[in-house]
């Protein structure tokens, strides 16, 4: 590492934290110039961590303090506002200006949940994580009934009793218009209900999730930091599920300028239907905000799944309607009897021929290798075979705005068709006609 990259890594270290510490401690920033000026810049060697075991000073006091912040370390605020909440950490430093085993273990847990290299050192991309703007949910904050499991995915614990959702906007950022703003909050739930058996829609009262924007101080959560840093927070089932935004942050639809809403909605929403922080970078969960990011990915998925199960049974008939599926070994008929779809134990999904006593394979996915264990026929209009971890094996690819809502139907005639919600068929097996 050069000078200039280690000087700006140290103006970084000390720059970043202004904002995130007033939130904490609202204090104004008379201590810039002091923490400035520090020397020990000079002291890091190339390749060396920026903090490490026994250094001391302000830059341990901000590294224990955004620790604080998201929940490694006693945070009267967060005991408060979350049930149940405890500090990460097992033990508090004995000096927040001395890094002590218990910063040291902060951090180790700290990279632990954002899936980097355990070290214990505030490396550069420790400093780099810390340095995001994010959701203000604590960190590893689960209650204590939560599923335990190997996922990725940590599930708070609480839930809806119900699959189907209501939202409504107290307010509107002015950063965008209404229309705007309905659409990519809608995108984001549609992100959610896409592969599960959710369904939302926007009412005016008596609404389960409360979505609106907000500055400051304005609930016993915890106080919006101004621009950057905290980008948002949310609530819990059993808490209400409601979203808060900061209206500090510009607020944009575009991927070039701004904090991208849809990304941010589809993450807190992700928490008002009951799934805390993720640690596999990249999926919709994980606790920083790195631009675009609104399609859930496979941890996301089974998260959902673990929560509220992956679809609903089948109707019987033979039609499939848009958030149904097939588990393994279940199978749908068509209105005649005479062809069956068996998602099959095997990870094929097969359609066959049923005449005299004799059964005739017509039509397959040939996805035995891979092992998907259930069919969806999604609301975004794709029909996609999942294994268990959440990771698509197959796909009709037929996902769009247009074919939403759309349904699978096992013809009299032999073939597969999905219908959109206009009664055009969108994909079919072409095995007619029998
Ligand atoms: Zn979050
Ligand atoms: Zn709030």
């Amino acid at each position: 590492m050069n000078t200039t990259l280690r000087s700006s890594l140290r103006l970084a270290l000390v720059l970043a934290p202004l904002s995130a510490a007033s939130a904490l401690v609202a204090c104004a920033p008379e201590g810039a110039s002091d923490l400035m000026d520090g020397a020990q810049a000079d002291a890091v060697e190339a390749g060396a961590p920026v903090l490490a075991f026994g250094d001391s000073g302000e830059d341990v006091r901000w590294v224990y303090g955004y620790l604080r912040q998201y929940g490694y370390f006693a945070n009267e605020a967060l005991a408060h506002h979350y049930p149940g909440w405890k500090p990460a950490a097992s033990r508090e430093p004995a000096d927040p200006e001395v890094f002590d085993e218990a910063i040291e273990e902060g951090v180790m847990l700290f990279q632990k949940a954002y899936g980097l290299p355990i070290t214990g050192a505030v490396d550069e991309a420790t400093l780099a994580a810390m340095q995001k703007p994010r959701c203000s949910f604590p960190d590893f904050y689960t209650s204590a009934d939560a599923a335990a499991g190997s996922h990725n995915f940590t599930l708070h614990g609480s839930k809806w009793s119900k699959t189907a959702l209501t939202y409504r906007f107290a307010n509107y950022t002015s950063d965008l218009s209404q229309a705007s703003i309905r659409n990519a909050v809608s995108e984001a739930l549609f992100d959610w209900s896409a592969s599960s058996p959710l369904t939302f829609s926007e009412v005016s009262s008596g609404e389960d999730i409360t979505i609106g924007w907000y500055t400051g101080s304005h609930c016993s959560a915890s106080a919006f930091d101004g621009s950057n840093g905290v980008l948002a927070h949310a609530f819990f089932p059993s808490s209400g599920g409601d979203v808060h935004f900061d209206d500090a942050e510009s607020w944009s639809t575009s991927s070039s300028s701004g904090i991208h809403l849809e990304t941010v909605a589809v993450h807190e929403l992700g928490h008002s239907l009951g799934l805390a922080h993720s640690s596999v970078s990249g999926s919709i969960m994980y606790p920083t905000y790195s631009g675009v990011n609104d399609a859930p990915r496979d941890d996301d998925r089974a998260g959902i799944w673990a929560i509220y199960g992956a679809f609903s049974a089948p109707s019987p008939g033979g039609d499939i309607h848009a958030g149904q599926g097939l588990s393994a070994g279940q199978s749908m008929s068509s209105y005649d009897g005479r062809f069956q779809l068996v998602m099959q134990s095997d990870g094929n999904l097969v359609l066959y021929k049923l005449t005299n006593g004799s059964v005739t394979p017509l039509w397959a996915t040939g996805t035995n290798s891979a092992m998907p264990d259930r069919m969806i026929m999604q609301e975004d209009g794709n029909l996609v075979l999942y294994k268990s971890s959440g990771a698509p094996v197959w796909a009709t690819g037929t996902s769009s705005t247009a074919n939403r809502y759309s349904r699978l139907v096992v013809q009299n005639d032999g073939n597969l068709v999905i219908y959109n919600q206009s009664g055009s068929p969108v994909w079919a097996s072409n095995t007619c006609c029998h």
